[in-house]
């Protein structure tokens, strides 16, 4: 059974059990005269995303927007599949990522080399998208969904250079896509994601400040939950980023990149600690996420002590 919870006034929370873990990835259903769904999640979640948009009361078909966070695979993956069951429905996304989703064959491989066959199997096929279904933004756009809900779309690299945030009027709300980071264990534990190729620290930093200044009043994170914790959470993913810089940039100082790597994997570790008691996902961030974050620094500052 499809777990579904109404988040704020006529939107959805969609728990896509993400890799077969519950309470690690959403896809949002507003719900609203015209209907928006954000994030697709992967091709293997699609069924469980129809499922629950099936309960919430909502025909797919009557579905208007996909609008995918960012391309990375667990957000966008599944799109062109889901697409199948929703024939009005358009895809919106950052202009940097569109053309991928129209032709997906660099963004699979990309993945394949950076996670593995192991991580593309997790995420399944990814169906190409018709290029007239592809609605291409970079920040500053307004989709209306009705007289009361307003969509804005927010531009917010940093996790990666195609990510956006889509802010909503009719609760105050921020989809923040992966732009802030993860809060599992109802909010206990706010980590921000850096992965590579894309990750840009003065980016990400910048993105947050930003996100500050809107004086939103709740968050729905892609990964997993809504928080009504706005100001505390943008400044706690802040906070962790510089304190990671500093220990990285010191360890690199004293031993070199290989030294950073382990001193950076440890303190994450140590940040995950309460995540422990959920066996499943604590398995799946320590095996996944740390070596994404780790790896995605460690090329930030390969990248900054070349330029
Ligand atoms: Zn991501």
């Amino acid at each position: 059974m499809v777990d579904i919870k109404e988040v704020a006034e006529n939107i959805y929370l969609i728990d896509n059990r993400l890799y077969g873990i519950p309470k690690w990835g959403s896809v949002y259903l507003i719900n609203e005269s015209k209907k928006a769904l954000i994030d697709a999640g992967p091709t293997t979640s699609v069924a469980t995303v129809l499922e629950g948009i099936k309960k919430i009361g909502v025909e797919a078909g009557d579905i208007n927007y996909v609008m995918v966070t960012h391309i990375h695979l667990d957000h966008a993956g599944g799109a062109g599949v889901l697409l199948e069951s929703m024939p009005q429905a358009q895809v919106v996304v950052h202009h940097k990522g569109a053309r991928h989703l129209v032709d997906p064959t660099r963004l699979v491989s990309s993945v394949a080399e950076t996670q593995g066959e192991k991580a593309m199997r997790m995420f399944g096929q990814v169906a190409p998208i018709a290029e007239e279904r592809v609605k291409p933004v970079s920040g500053g756009e307004v989709i209306d969904l009705s007289e009361k809900q307003a969509l804005r779309i927010v531009a917010a690299p940093g996790h990666a250079s195609h990510e956006l945030c889509i802010y909503e009027s009719r609760n105050n709300g921020l989809f923040s896509g992966d732009a802030i980071g993860i809060s599992v264990l109802e909010n206990e534990v706010v980590l921000p994601v850096t992965p590579e190729p894309s990750f840009d620290l003065e980016q990400y930093l910048d993105t947050l400040e930003r996100l500050m200044a809107l004086g939103a009043s709740r968050i729905y994170f892609a990964h997993f939950d809504a928080s009504g914790k706005v100001q505390e959470n943008l400044e706690l993913a802040r906070n962790k980023l510089q304190a990671w810089d500093k220990i990285i940039a010191r360890a690199i100082a004293e031993g070199g990149l290989e030294r950073a790597a382990e001193e950076f994997r440890a303190q994450l570790l140590r940040e995950l600690e309460p995540v422990r008691k959920r066996k499943s996902l604590y398995k799946y961030l320590t095996d996944g996420i740390i070596a994404m974050n780790v790896a995605g620094f460690i090329k930030y500052y390969q990248g900054k002590s070349k330029s």
